[in-house]
């Protein structure tokens, strides 16, 4: 059963080392966490089947990778700057600030007040200065989402590549919002990272293309171990939308602290591209926009049929990395009680997002002919699959299982003393280790030799 609390996750995550409360040594600071030595593991790897299955599978997506800090004008003109607000309502007696949908009944959250301020619009973007000079012109931001450099990229892409539309371009990376309220651990966070592909469409079979990219991302979160159960598609209300969409699909997971979004795909339409091009009255878009006489670039294409000069529309599946760190774990989340009575924690996490793939463990550790041989084990392994294999040289296998299964290594491998038994003792024991599988608790005989294969064929670790 996945995880019922967020408090068995934030335990499980610190003790383990995934994920630890950003300069927790000063107390912490309200809405950033840092990865420890499991969590980057387990993110890169969320991060790298990301990649692989949006550009390295596909013919139609190309990568890019683009600056934290924007130029002001771009979020200008994307609308951020006078939009990318959320009504938010200062209690008068305890001078909270929070967001206005998160208060009920009139009252503060934090204090029980009712002396309240009128909703007030705050922009949630951080600002910084570029150079030495503290003023206007300096004023710059740290992007709100990833998507931007996508869109002032678009005419470098087309024309240093060869698409034809449909064609998306993906980028994952930072993103940074001064969330009124963050809360529910990395769920909403200050700084964050998204995936994010855009998807540019001719107009007219946007619809068709939505509808495509929301299945496909449900399918894929399915494959990172996510059950169906508690992933739900949600459409958002005209009123929700956001200032560049005209619709919205929110993938949702049913995270520890309720069902709340996890990826949304819009249809951006025209909009972002429209915004940034030049010569805007060419091209009939259908976006209001700021009027634009900054850019100088024309970011359309021309159709090959009629020739005609067009605007494409943009599907954009968003995903929040952190987001999916945290569903992933919760739905990996395992108690059981053993037959002996105790208690077992276990990440039952899928295999290729695991931190760590296979721990090598000597039974004893002042044996050194079995030491040599975990050793020697390690190297066969690290030469021949491609995820991080440790080697454990406690001494301690109860331990070393307890550890391995609350970081969710899918396989642990103990070289023992039948393993390293005189050919005519045990012969049929010689050369082999036992295999331990995180999941079911079987041990499998397998023959040194044969690990590398053994892995692959049911463990699909490479
Ligand atoms: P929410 O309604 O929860 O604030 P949003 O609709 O503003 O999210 P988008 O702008 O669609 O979010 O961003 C795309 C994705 O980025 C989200 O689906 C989410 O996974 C992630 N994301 C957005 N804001 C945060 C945040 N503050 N912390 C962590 N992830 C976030």
């Amino acid at each position: 059963m996945p995880a019922t609390s967020m408090e068995q996750l934030v335990a499980l995550c610190k003790r383990r080392g995934f994920i630890f409360g950003s300069s927790s040594i000063y107390g912490g600071l309200q809405g950033f966490y840092d990865y420890g030595p499991m969590g980057v593991e387990l993110k890169n790897q969320l991060k790298n089947t990301w990649w692989k299955d949006m550009v390295y599978a596909r013919d139609d997506i190309e990568g890019i990778d683009t600056n934290l800090i924007t130029n002001r004008v771009v979020l200008q003109h994307s609308g951020h700057e006078d939009t990318f607000t959320d009504p938010m309502i200062d209690c008068r007696a305890c001078k909270a600030r929070i967001r206005a949908d998160f208060i009920e009944n009139a009252k503060c959250i934090a204090c029980g007040s009712e002396d309240l301020t009128e909703p007030r619009p705050f922009n949630l973007m951080f600002r910084t200065q570029v150079g030495p000079v503290v003023d206007d012109e300096a004023l710059a931001y740290l992007r709100p989402e990833t998507a931007q450099g996508i869109f002032t990229n678009f005419k470098n892409v087309m024309d240093s590549t060869v698409p034809k539309l449909p064609f998306g371009i993906a980028q994952m990376g930072k993103a940074f919002r001064n969330e009124i309220t963050p809360r529910n651990f990395i769920f909403r966070v200050r700084e964050f990272e998204q995936m994010e592909v855009e998807f540019f469409v001719k107009p007219g079979e946007d619809d068709k293309w939505h509808d495509y990219w929301v299945q496909q991302r449900h399918d894929w979160w399915l494959k990172q171990g996510l059950s169906k159960d508690n992933l739900v598609l949600e459409a958002q209300d005209k009123d929700e939308l956001a200032h560049y969409s005209k619709a919205t699909v929110d993938i949702c997971y049913r995270f520890p602290h309720g069902l709340e979004e996890l990826e949304g795909v819009a249809n951006r339409t025209d909009y972002d591209l429209g915004s940034h091009t030049k010569n805007q009255d060419e091209f009939g878009i259908t976006a209001k926009v700021l009027p634009n006489t900054d850019s100088t670039a024309k970011l359309a294409v021309q159709d090959i049929d009629t020739k005609k000069w067009f605007v494409p529309y943009v599907i954009e599946p968003s995903a929040g990395v952190d987001r999916g760190v945290l569903a992933v774990l919760a739905e990996a989340y395992t108690e059981e009680t053993l037959e002996n009575g105790e208690t077992r924690t276990v990440l039952k996490l899928k295999p290729h997002l695991s931190p760590i793939k296979v721990a090598v463990i000597p039974l004893a550790k002042n044996k050194p002919e079995l030491v040599a041989l975990a050793k020697e084990i390690t190297q066969i392994l690290r030469g021949s699959i491609a995820g991080r294999v440790v080697l454990e040289n406690s001494g301690n296998i109860g331990k070393n299982y307890r550890r391995h299964d609350e970081i969710g290594t899918p396989v642990c491998i103990t070289v023992d003393f039948d393993t390293i038994a005189a050919a005519d003792s045990k012969p049929e024991f010689k050369d082999t280790v036992t295999v331990r599988d995180r999941d079911t608790l079987k041990q499998d005989r397998v023959a040194i030799d044969e690990l590398p294969n053994y892995l692959r064929e049911k463990y699909f670790i490479y």
